[in-house]
């Protein structure tokens, strides 16, 4: 693959993947368990502030709410509000499987993400190793009509 042999990657801490345009960021159980219990929210609190369920035809899948100008619920003057216990789809951007699968979306990307390109060269081990360490995202079946 292109980035078998590392890229250069650092946070530049610019925030545009936590802000500026409509997206979802989903959640594994483990991770709605997990951020509920960082906020000291039961977990139907949690989801009624917070999340939202996007539909994905037969099923519903659960993500982040935004706010009205797309910035992350979590996005504040201070940083991501949940850091510690982020989701790992903000843990691994900009090494997602849809970016990370040709060069050209990878370059693409970096028109957005200031962090590509600078720093140190991110071995092609880690890269696949945050590629692999994907969320399962929790999954609600619709109940039938
Ligand atoms: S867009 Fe890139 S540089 Fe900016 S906060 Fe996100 S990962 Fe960091
Ligand atoms: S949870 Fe935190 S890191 Fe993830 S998009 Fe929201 S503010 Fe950004």
């Amino acid at each position: 693959m292109f980035y078998d042999s590392g890229l250069r990657f650092q946070c530049q801490m610019c925030r545009y993947c936590c802000s500026a345009e409509p997206g979802y960021v989903y959640l594994s159980e483990e991770e709605i368990q997990g951020i509920a219990q960082y906020l000291s929210l039961p977990i139907d609190q949690f989801m009624k502030i917070y999340c939202r369920a996007v539909d994905f035809g037969d099923s519903w899948m659960i993500s982040l709410r935004e706010k009205a100008d797309y910035d992350c619920i979590f996005l504040s003057e201070k940083g991501c509000g949940i850091y510690p216990v982020r989701p790992k789809q903000c843990m691994n951007y900009p090494f997602w499987p849809s970016i990370m699968e040709s060069e050209e979306n990878w370059k693409e990307e970096a028109m957005h993400c200031p962090g590509i390109g600078q720093g140190d060269i991110i071995p092609g081990d880690e890269i696949r190793r945050r590629l692999e360490d994907q969320a399962d995202p929790a999954v609600i079946p619709k109940i039938g009509d």
